[in-house]
């Protein structure tokens, strides 16, 4: 006997909602999903009428639901939002340029204007430059700094007034525990806030409308919709470290399907103790972009390409700052313990 969508009761049930349980039929699963997500997005007042929004688009499953969903929801609820696509280039051969095709598809069959940004033309460098000269350990770390400063660049190009991200409650959940496993408490307050107001000049604000999505039930609506989009991993391989807290994740959601949400919620509700030492945000002198130290990360790990010192960014070199910033040069004990690439 076929079950029958525990919703309509008249269509047969299609799958298995990994976050209810609750046994659907595929309209009354892309409508419950797709709800969600508006109620996430109206809760959290995410967009104000009028607002140019850039979808962070890579032409992975999880942007391209973002992108299929806030065109939807934007006609369907009148949000009366201009949208645009906005991707970052890596400059990764044999993978981001295959994705990046999908994302010009997408651009088509959307019918939203897209701005592509690339490391090379911003940094002068691509990732493929980058892992030749620091290895496959930690280019991710390049990579995060670069994407979400480019990110920015293009949004301000673009003249948006919002950029928002595909990540899903999955990606948070991660998020939260590798920052308990980092004992990084500045991160860890700040990573499941579902919007980020600018935090200064040259930063535009951010949301994430899937913050509640799990990932298992983006895949099954980019299925079950049929959307265009790309699934190959990075040939960089994702960040190890990342890669222990997911596996640990998936292992906990396969006895627990609630821990993802469970893990989410109890990030929201921490909170830090007063008189816990903050990182006071300031300007990069180099390149006026927001940043704790006298120069930001991204002009830090830049400084170290080009010098052909890649551990420059990696670890704390804060002394050094000063001495960058006055191009002074490094003593050759300094040099020497920058230049490895085995870290
Ligand atoms: Fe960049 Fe690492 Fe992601 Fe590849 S896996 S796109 S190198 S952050
Ligand atoms: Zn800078």
């Amino acid at each position: 006997m076929p079950i029958l969508c525990s919703n309509c009761v008249d269509k047969r049930a299609v799958l298995k909602r990994p976050k209810t349980g609750h046994s659907l039929c595929k309209e009354c699963f892309f409508w419950a999903f797709e709800e969600e997500v508006h109620q996430t997005i109206v809760t959290a007042k995410l967009f104000k009428h009028g607002e140019i929004v850039g979808i962070a688009a890579s032409g992975g499953k999880d942007s391209t639901v973002l992108a299929h969903l806030m065109k939807l929801l934007n006609e369907r609820y009148n949000y009366g939002l201009e949208l645009m696509l906005l991707s970052v280039d890596e400059g990764i051969s044999g993978y981001r340029d295959d994705s990046l095709e999908t994302v010009k598809r997408n651009q088509q069959q959307y019918e939203l204007p897209l701005m592509i940004v690339s490391y090379e033309e911003l940094y002068g460098w691509t990732m493929d430059a980058i892992v030749k000269q620091v290895g496959l350990k930690n280019n991710c770390t390049f990579c995060g700094v670069f994407r979400r400063q480019a990110l920015d660049r293009g949004a301000i190009m673009l003249k948006v007034d919002k950029i928002c991200t595909g990540h899903n409650a999955d990606d948070v959940a991660e998020t939260v525990l590798m920052n308990v496993l980092r004992g990084d408490i500045a991160r860890l307050r700040r990573c499941t806030a579902i919007s980020t107001a600018s935090e200064g000049d040259g930063v535009v604000p951010r949301c994430k409308p899937l913050k509640y999505a799990y990932e298992k039930e983006i895949v099954l609506y980019a299925y079950f919709k049929k959307l265009d989009y790309f699934s190959t991993e990075c040939i960089y391989s994702p960040n190890a470290y990342r890669g222990h807290a997911r596996t640990f994740l998936k292992d906990l959601e396969s006895v627990r399907p609630s821990s993802i949400m469970d893990i989410v919620h109890s990030g929201e509700n921490l909170s830090v103790r007063e008189g816990v030492k903050m990182p006071v945000q300031g300007t990069c002198n180099q390149c006026g972009y927001i940043s704790s130290q006298a120069l930001c990360k991204s002009c830090v790990l830049l400084e170290g390409l080009n010098r052909g010192l890649p551990k420059l960014g990696i670890g704390k070199h804060h002394r050094l700052h000063e001495k960058i910033l006055s191009k002074q040069p490094l003593t050759e004990k300094e040099e020497r313990k920058l230049k490895s690439v085995n870290f």
